[in-house]
């Protein structure tokens, strides 16, 4: 029996890609080579029984803003969203901390001499995110909805992390802002580093960090419950490693890099293209580690103990610094370190009065340094007894999370550099790039608009198929 389509990959992709073909009437296959679905979006007890840690994600501002999954009853499917007192921070030597609420005006309050230039910023994206959030989170080589705002991002978001910082009165700001320009795993030094801090402002004023109760695994089993509601089959332990090992289908989509598209197309793909994906090249990796603790992680800065992420670093200067080296294939002692903290607003987490923490820092692609002890340090130095209240410790290096998910080839987070033309030619400069073939698409975080939980990548591609094989 021929099946409309065939998706490989059971990450928020590759769901998201299904359910949008289901909802429109096609039958669907998905094949996944785990034994489990959520791809690097999952959860499990990694350090001790009762304590919940997510292998990949942990926190999705992408996700609670997702066009692709804001009409679905995935409430019905077991899906609640947390919101943390506070969006996140990111702690100073000294006992200082810069801190993001839903509320721009408090957040503004915090700001010192900055206040007033951080109300500007938050209140022209927030006002403006509604208008430009498809274009974001799209293709970038097509004409806007609306061009004038898309543009005044633009100018804005091409520009270094540290030029748009250039002219800050005080320190809080600019490292605010340097933590989620960091997120493009590059040098705060290169172009359009300053769209990330864009972005996860935008996003911190409009739906906030959220994340899902119990787990990142309860969003992902929300999206394959709705898809199996909807006729869809999901097929686990199945690897796809050659063309053969698909079923007969319509059209096929890979929620794989590029790379491992091109493995298994082989010829299928026109020669240049098949030669690009061949050689995608991938960006550093992450080198994660969960905590159990005995208590909350004790931040100097208290108003830190509210926020559901911290962005471990210290100024936008030592983060630079931190990112430049990893670019630069070194190890830094003083790492940018991602923090979340979810069980301080998600009871079902950790067992009563303890805290499951979640952690990681860039490490140049396929490191195999042991980076434990630097991260411990990192946040003990803003936390002094932090250690004092580890009673487990798990960590996950890049060539571990790759042997999970091949997706996540040498433990990039992002599936691909975002370096030269990495964030725009994704996988390649067309306005249609989840398009390969006439019957062959791919949406994965390798497609706009990239990498992050949204499953935008695999909504456009299924929207692709739609509008090609499947019409
Ligand atoms: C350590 C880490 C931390 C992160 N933190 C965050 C965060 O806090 N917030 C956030 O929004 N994003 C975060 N991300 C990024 C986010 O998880 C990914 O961008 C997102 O999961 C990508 O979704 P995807 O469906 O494209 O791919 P994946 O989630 O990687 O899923 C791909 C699936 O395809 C399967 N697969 C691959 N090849 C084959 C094959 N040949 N045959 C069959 N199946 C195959 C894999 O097993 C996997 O299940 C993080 C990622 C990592 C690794």
């Amino acid at each position: 029996m021929t099946v409309d389509a065939v998706v490989v990959g059971a990450g928020p992709n590759g769901l998201t890609a299904a359910i949008t073909l289901l909802r429109q009437g096609r039958s669907v296959v998905v094949l996944e080579q785990a034994d489990v679905v959520g791809g690097a979006c999952r959860s499990a007890e990694s350090t001790l029984p009762g304590f919940i840690h997510d292998i990949g994600a942990a926190v999705m501002p992408l996700g609670v803003a997702s066009p692709a999954w804001r009409d679905l009853p995935l409430e019905e499917h077991g899906l609640q969203w947390v919101a943390p007192p506070a969006e996140f921070g990111q702690p100073l030597d000294g006992g200082r901390a810069a801190v993001a609420y839903r509320d721009i005006g408090r957040t503004a309050d915090g700001l010192g001499a900055d206040g007033q230039r951080y109300r500007k910023l938050a209140e022209w994206l927030s006002r403006d995110w509604d208008k430009i959030e498809k274009s974001v989170l799209g293709p970038l080589i097509r004409v806007p909805r609306h061009p004038l705002t898309m543009a005044r991002f633009g100018l804005r978001g091409v520009q270094p992390a540290t030029s748009f910082l250039r002219g800050s009165g005080d320190d809080l700001y600019p490292a605010l802002l340097a933590g989620c320009a960091a997120h493009a795993v590059l040098p705060l030094e290169k172009p359009l580093t300053a769209s990330f801090g864009l972005l996860f402002l935008a996003l911190t004023h409009n739906s906030g960090w959220q994340y899902p109760k119990g787990g990142a695994g309860a969003l992902t089993g929300a999206l394959a419950g709705y898809l199996e509601s909807l006729g869809g089959e999901i097929k686990l332990g199945h690897t796809v490693r050659a063309w053969g090992d698909l079923p007969d289908h319509r059209a096929a989509i890979f929620s794989t890099g590029p790379s491992a598209l091109a493995t298994v197309a082989g010829d299928r793909l026109p020669h240049r293209m098949r030669k690009r994906f061949s050689r995608w090249r991938y960006g550093p990796g992450a080198f994660r580690v969960d905590f159990a603790l005995d208590g909350p992680i004790p931040w100097t800065a208290l108003s830190l103990s509210q926020a559901g992420t911290v962005h471990v670093g210290g100024t936008l200067a030592q983060v630079a610094d931190a990112e430049r080296k990893v670019a630069d294939g070194k190890h830094p002692d003083n790492p940018f370190v991602l923090v979340a903290q979810p069980s301080i607003a998600d009871s079902s987490r950790a067992p009563s009065g303890k805290h499951a923490v979640w952690a990681y820092c860039h490490v140049p692609n396929g490191s195999d340094v042991d980076m434990t002890e630097r991260l411990t340090n990192q946040i003990e130095r803003f936390a002094p007894g932090f250690r004092d209240r580890i009673l487990a410790a798990h960590s996950i290096p890049p060539r571990e999370l790759e042997a999970m998910n091949p997706n996540l080839i040498g433990g990039d987070v992002g599936g691909g550099s975002h370096d030269g033309l990495g964030l725009v030619a994704r996988p390649r400069l067309s306005p249609r790039p989840h398009r390969v073939t006439d019957r062959l698409f791919i949406g994965s975080a390798s497609t706009p608009p990239g990498g992050g939980v949204h499953g935008m990548g695999g909504y456009w591609a299924a929207r692709a198929a739609l509008a090609g094989a499947l019409k």
